[in-house]
């Protein structure tokens, strides 16, 4: 049977444009067609209709009229069941892992910012030709390939498509098995040499205790898993799928022969984690709303706190659990985390559920009054993970966790939607009313979580260290030696905000001394005394007083370490958690 179609041309590459004809056999009369306006997993509108130009229509070698209906969307009028053949053009040239990308060294899509949807077709199988790659170049997806053709793809239908990016290349292969799975790894814009045997070896730890974390001995849902890293100068970040993850990365965090592990490949690590973990959490288990996406709007949830927050607290524990660091540095990254939402003023103006909802127009577009204005889903989502997983754990003995909640959710939900009422219901069913109602104030409450009390019952010693300067004045900065030091942020309630200093301000002396970095200048300013500081605001030069404050909230941070001497049911909880 004729399927919807897309052939995916590669001949233009040197000018960044993929070359699409979409087939669309049997049209309706009016075919209507569009562009998806957002990536699932990247909550944010990002208008990829943008990048396409040139659509024509065809149907048995006549002409059909095109109309567009707005800023993605098209229909076409048609006669007869004869094809209906579609030709663009998409322009791709963003490394980002949510679009498109095209030049002569390499090629990365996703559905969405290639393949326009066929209206009222969406159920149906979809097939992907590509055509026209460079010489030596290989093709790495998850999507299944149609046995017989050459670079031909099929999934089943139009959710499937756009959840199966591709990356085109003649980038490092490796691959695995784990649980019966085949696992395949590639990385393009690798240096020859690198460790890639450590990349392989360290992530299949990962992916076997992550598999065995949700189903014991059993299979995973997917038979093929594919990690296409990019490795650029600076960059980090990804986007799950149901079997393969799109990962950016700094070139520098690859691992090298015979080197110690640093904390730039444990950071690279922690993301591949992240995105693996996904393939469970919100890929598989999702948020209720996202049963059906809607292709044309913003699609909202209350509930990222649960899908990214909790998915970062098991990202680094993963990487504990599978031998990868030990508890010392694990304790370390999530003093991090605590220290980073400790540094955000706007944790007490949105609750995670709020913060959530308005990833789209808050998390994902970020400016100088982010950190004053929202929390991070991901990060305090993390530290209520932490703390429940703690509270699970202290209060039964260590005869539940956060594990065990995990795992129940995925029965109770059939490993499909989730609301947060099942959240709750299976945190009551193991930790009692009052935990779960405790829950559901952290993740609606604009307070601080009570995380150091938690910490100590489970071993861990919370101490308090000196902050770095410009953190005891809550400035958030960027500093080079040729650009000089400007502000990005200023944090509400600040010394430097009582001071009167402004995001874009470009700080140049302090007591007289010029700076290159803001944290030199502690040489010149006796600890927590008034200085002057000179800046540049607007092509203006000024200078101002300012008064370092004595509250511990500005000039400490947390630092935490396994407890020398715990008590005995503190170890045995820390046991149980960090497995020492
Ligand atoms: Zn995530």
């Amino acid at each position: 049977m004729a399927e919807i179609t897309y052939r995916i041309g590669l001949a233009q590459h040197r000018e960044h444009r993929y070359t699409v004809t979409l087939r669309v056999p049997r049209p309706a009369a009016e075919t209507t067609l569009s562009l998806p306006v957002w990536i699932p997993g990247s909550y944010m509108v990002r208008e990829f209709g943008r990048h396409l130009s040139g659509l024509t229509a065809r149907q048995g070698g006549r002409e059909v009229a095109l109309t567009q209906l707005d800023k993605t969307t098209w229909r076409a009028e048609c006669q007869g069941t004869a094809t209906l053949e579609l030709r663009y053009e998409a322009y791709a040239f963003d490394h980002s892992v949510r679009t498109a990308y095209l030049d002569d060294r390499r090629g990365f899509f996703n559905g969405t910012s290639l393949c326009l949807r066929v209206h009222g077709r969406e159920a149906e199988p979809h097939e992907v030709q590509l055509a026209a790659l460079p010489k030596g170049w290989r093709v790495a997806t998850a999507m299944p390939v149609v046995a017989g053709a050459r670079h031909t793809y099929r999934s089943a239908n139009y959710d499937e498509l756009i959840d199966h990016p591709f990356e085109l290349g003649a980038f490092w292969r490796g691959e695995f098995e784990v649980a019966g799975a085949r696992h395949e790894f590639v990385v393009a814009g690798a240096w020859p040499g690198f460790d890639g045997e450590r990349l392989l070896a360290d992530t299949r730890r990962i992916c076997a205790t992550q598999i065995a974390f949700w189903h014991g001995k059993r299979k995973p849902p997917f038979q093929h898993y594919v990690f296409m890293l990019n490795v650029v100068d600076e960059g980090y970040g990804g986007l799950e799928h149901r079997a393969s993850t799109a990962l950016i990365a700094n070139r520098r965090d690859l691992p090298r022969p015979g080197a110690s592990q640093n904390d730039g490949y444990v950071n690279l690590l922690g993301l591949i984690s992240h995105e693996y973990f996904h393939t469970w959490n919100v890929k598989r288990l999702k948020p209720a709303e996202f049963t059906r996406f809607d292709h044309t709007r913003e699609n909202y949830t209350e509930l990222l706190w649960f899908f990214e927050g909790f998915t970062s607290y098991y990202d680094d524990l993963m990487l504990l659990r599978a031998g990868l660091i030990d508890p010392a540095r694990y304790l370390k990254l999530v003093a991090k985390t605590v220290n980073g939402v400790r540094a955000t003023p706007g944790r007490h103006v949105q609750s995670v559920a709020e913060s959530s909802f308005d990833a789209w127009v808050k998390y994902y577009r970020s400016d100088e009054n982010t950190p004053n204005s929202t929390v991070s889903y991901y990060t305090k989502g993390a530290l209520i993970a932490l703390l429940l997983d703690l509270r699970l754990r202290t209060a039964t003995a260590g005869q539940q966790s956060l594990d065990a909640v995990m795992q129940g959710l995925w029965q109770r939900c059939k490993g499909a939607a989730l609301t947060e009422a099942d959240v709750l219901a299976e945190v009551q069913a193991r930790g009692g009313q009052a935990l779960a109602n405790e829950l559901a104030n952290w993740v609606h409450g604009r307070g601080d979580l009570p995380l150091e009390a938690a910490l100590a019952a489970a071993g861990v010693a919370v101490e308090h260290e000196a902050h770095a300067f410009t953190a005891t004045l809550g400035l958030k900065l960027t500093e080079g030696a040729f650009t000089g030091v400007h502000i990005k942020s200023v944090l509400t309630g600040s010394p430097a905000a009582a001071a009167g200093l402004s995001a874009g301000d470009e700080l140049l002396a302090v007591n007289g001394w010029r700076i290159r970095r803001l944290d030199d200048a502690t040489q010149w300013v006796p600890q927590r005394q008034a200085f002057e500081l000179l800046l540049a605001r607007q092509q203006q030069v000024c200078s101002l007083q300012v008064q370092p404050s004595d509250d511990p909230a500005w000039t400490q941070q947390l630092k935490l370490a396994p407890q020398a001497q715990p008590t005995a049911k503190a170890a045995a909880v820390r046991k149980a958690w960090l497995g020492r």
